[in-house]
């Protein structure tokens, strides 16, 4: 079922100097359930993309649709954790914002925490967590909203390659067990398809759709042994393919 319908959405960015056109006639769906990734080059438009969805910034033309009522999670590119509060604080600042901390929202951010295993971290300070860590506390927060879809830009594009697989794995199952509709950008070919369940290649700037596919993988495997099936390189390959390389 169609959650969301993005339809002809293009925006330019009027500077003093210069228009920028960062989007060029987008169309396409976002499905109640699946994970849909979004790739193409740094600048094409990714973020602005998302700003959209949100209503943070509005589209020169075009409209967005929803075929019923959506509470948006956004795990904004560099939204990092606040340092000078504790986990806990962290966790709950998106209800603090929203003034929904209520005795309810507040006991399902202590059962994120615990089953994610944060919960006797939740006087800690960012700091002292690992980036695995941080990035599960920033996602934690913006659960707890209770989102009906997830919007994550770039998440894992601050941490190392190993961690990226580990958090990979342990986001992929936090979205799977809640079944929450996402939207995940990246500019990391390999990191999408292990994660998406369809995958959108954007062309580079201006943004238009290059290409849309299905990833064809057991949806029951986590995205580390995802990465090990056949039809993740031919998949890899042909998405490499559509990319405009800087070169
Ligand atoms: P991506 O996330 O894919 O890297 P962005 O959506 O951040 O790309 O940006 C798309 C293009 O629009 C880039 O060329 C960027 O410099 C430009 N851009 C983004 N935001 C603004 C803004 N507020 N004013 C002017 N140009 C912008
Ligand atoms: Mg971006």
């Amino acid at each position: 079922m169609i959650l969301i319908n993005v339809s002809n959405i293009s925006k330019t960015y009027h500077t003093p100097t210069k228009e920028v056109i960062a989007l060029d006639d987008l169309n396409f769906t976002i499905n109640e359930g699946e994970i849909l990734g979004i790739v193409g080059t740094s600048g094409c438009g990714k973020s602005t993309l998302l700003n959209i969805l949100t209503n943070l910034e509005k589209s020169d033309r075009g409209s967005i649709t929803s075929s019923k009522s959506i509470v948006i999670g956004y795990m904004m590119q560099n939204d990092a954790l606040l340092p000078w509060l504790n986990v806990y604080d962290n966790a709950i600042l998106g209800l603090k914002l929203k003034k929904i901390t209520t005795k309810d929202n507040l006991a399902y951010v202590d059962n994120l925490l615990k089953k994610y295993g944060l919960y006797e971290f939740k006087n800690e300070y960012p700091n002292s967590l690992s980036g695995g860590m941080r990035q599960r506390v920033a996602l934690i927060r913006t659960l707890a909203i209770r989102p009906n879809i997830l919007l994550l830009d770039e998440p894992f594009s601050k941490l190392d390659i190993d961690s990226r697989i580990t958090i990979s794995d342990d986001v992929y199952k936090i979205i799977k067990e809640l079944g929450i509709t996402t939207v995940l950008i990246s500019h990391d070919i390999a990191e999408s398809i292990s994660l998406s369940d369809r995958i959108i290649v954007l062309t580079k700037r201006p943004g238009k759709i290059k290409n849309i596919y299905e990833v064809n993988i057991n949806e029951e495997t986590i995205p580390s042994k995802r990465r090990n099936s056949e039809y993740f390189l031919e998949l890899y390959q042909t998405i490499w393919g559509d990319i405009d390389h800087v070169s």
